[in-house]
């Protein structure tokens, strides 16, 4: 898309902002309707697109894409009366008489850049609740998945007023060109790398942002773990979109004494899971492009395969796959973005914190064990954006929780009254009345005065 037509949807926006400033909460919740009947009406297409970029299944689109955005929104229709309410605080007796409130305001324009592994789900939840917050929404969803890209700005197009919320397809260009614009918040997902280029166009302007990243999120498993149901969730959780997941479990580190009964039960998890030829199971998702394909496989040799490794080109699929790892691996180095699951073991718990901790912070940590001393020494010595215990990746899919994670993981959180506090700005208000006005504060001052103020504030 040209800089011309990018301009013109931003000054559409402005003047829809100027005359809307406060978007009623009867039209946000209006606006949400629409969007979720005409997300119902358009999943054909939606599941046809997600097939298309990454050979997903429909009932995995539906779990991961569709019906997490659906969730969002019911969420969001039910409490937007109640979040956009002012809120009550107490005010000191020294500001006698007033009422305090926070008004929760839309920041104005927010721009939402998305990424190409959940294309639909990480593009629609940020949007979901930056709509519910009164906010006008230019949303850049990715290049890499052109055709889950297309369809979102048909639904758009189709549910928004172009003031509302627009769309802007391309690439790199148009993404450069956005950030050099004035917005009134950002919300990007994506990789650390384009996530420290957004922080530094947003610093020109000011602009508050929500950065939703990566990182190497460790599963960790004991040797008090329940080893089956370990390997039945981690399976679950790490190739899922074929390892394309933020969240993945990116590797195990397990308790030596535990290693082959768990090599052998997630052996028999992914057989039970995706079959004896995931590669030839038509519900088993695809590498996205032929570069991710490359980088994935280039992972996998004689020396530390363990199970699976077959890869086929034409498919761009790759089998869910163990590799017997230390942490000096290539595949250790890089956040693992595809079905390749290293496993490295420790000798006590205390060793793996310790080299969880010489690591960047992570987006999640997964900890399978029965022993509450060793799950909470985990939770309350290593940092990290969230995680579970005795499970992988659900805790995303919980309103109550928010999601995000922690320096180079990201900055901010979303979902839930999370996610539309994100989107609001808390404006602070004191409403005092005129009867009556305390004279301490005013000159010329005298002992009393100080007297008063030394009594007030203590
Ligand atoms: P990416 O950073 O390459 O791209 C994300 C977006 O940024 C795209 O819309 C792209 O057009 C734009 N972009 C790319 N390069 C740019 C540049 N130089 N300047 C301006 N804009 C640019 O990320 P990706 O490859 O699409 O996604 C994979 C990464 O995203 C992984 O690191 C993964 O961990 C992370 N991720 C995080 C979450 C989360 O919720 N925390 C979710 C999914 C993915």
């Amino acid at each position: 898309m040209d800089n011309q037509s990018i301009l013109e949807k931003i000054d559409t926006q402005r003047k829809f902002l100027d005359e809307n400033p406060m978007l009623d909460y009867k039209k946000r919740i209006d606006a949400l309707k629409l969007l979720y009947k005409n997300i119902k009406l358009m999943s054909g297409d939606i599941y046809d697109a997600l097939k298309k970029d990454l050979n997903k299944s429909e009932t995995e689109t539906y779990m991961a894409e569709i019906g997490m955005v659906l969730n969002e929104i019911s969420y969001m229709i039910k409490h937007i009366r109640s979040f956009s309410r002012p809120q009550r605080v107490a005010t000191p007796l020294a500001q006698f008489h007033s009422k305090s409130y926070k008004m929760p305001c839309a920041y104005g324009m927010v721009l939402i850049i998305s990424p190409w592994n959940y294309p639909f789900m990480l593009a629609l939840e940020p949007m979901v609740d930056a709509i519910a917050a009164g906010n006008s929404v230019i949303l850049k969803p990715s290049e890499i998945s052109p055709n889950v890209s297309d369809v979102i700005a048909k639904l758009i197009s189709k549910t928004f007023d172009k003031g509302h919320v627009d769309t802007v397809l391309g690439g790199v260009e148009e993404c450069t060109f956005l950030l050099d614009q004035d917005f009134d918040y950002i919300f990007y997902t994506g990789s650390t790398r384009v996530g420290e280029i957004v922080m530094k166009k947003a610093a020109e302007h000011f602009t508050p942002v929500t950065l939703e990243m990566g990182g190497k999120s460790p599963c960790v498993v004991d040797e008090t773990a329940n080893i089956s149901l370990a390997a039945k969730r981690i399976v679950f959780g790490k190739f899922l979109n074929a390892g394309q997941t933020c969240v993945a479990p990116d590797y195990i580190l397990c308790d030596k004494k535990i290693k082959d009964k768990l090599v052998e039960e997630l052996e028999r998890q992914i057989v039970l899971q995706y079959s004896v030829d995931p590669i030839k199971n038509d519900a088993y998702p695809k590498m996205i492009n032929k570069k991710q394909f490359d980088a994935m496989s280039k992972f996998i040799t004689d020396e530390n395969l363990i199970f699976g490794g077959k890869i086929d080109e034409e498919s761009l699929k790759i089998e869910p796959t163990l590799l017997n790892s230390t942490f000096d691996d290539d595949v250790m180095k890089i956040e693992i973005f595809g079905p390749i699951l290293p496993i490295i073991t420790f000798d006590d718990i205390d060793e793996a914190i310790a080299k969880i901790n010489s690591l960047s912070k992570p987006l999640a940590l997964y900890i399978f064990s029965s022993s509450k001393t060793n799950q909470n020494k985990v939770l309350n010595r290593c940092q990290f954006g969230g995680g579970c215990i005795n499970d992988t990746i659900i805790h995303i899919a919980t309103p109550n929780l928010g999601f995000g994670g922690l320096k180079q993981s990201g900055i901010g959180a979303y979902h839930g009254k999370i996610g539309f506090d994100t989107f609001t700005h808390y404006k602070s208000i004191v409403d005092k009345k005129t009867w009556l006005d305390l004279p301490m504060r005013y000159q010329p001052y005298n002992k009393f005065k100080q007297f008063l103020i030394k009594m007030f504030l203590r």
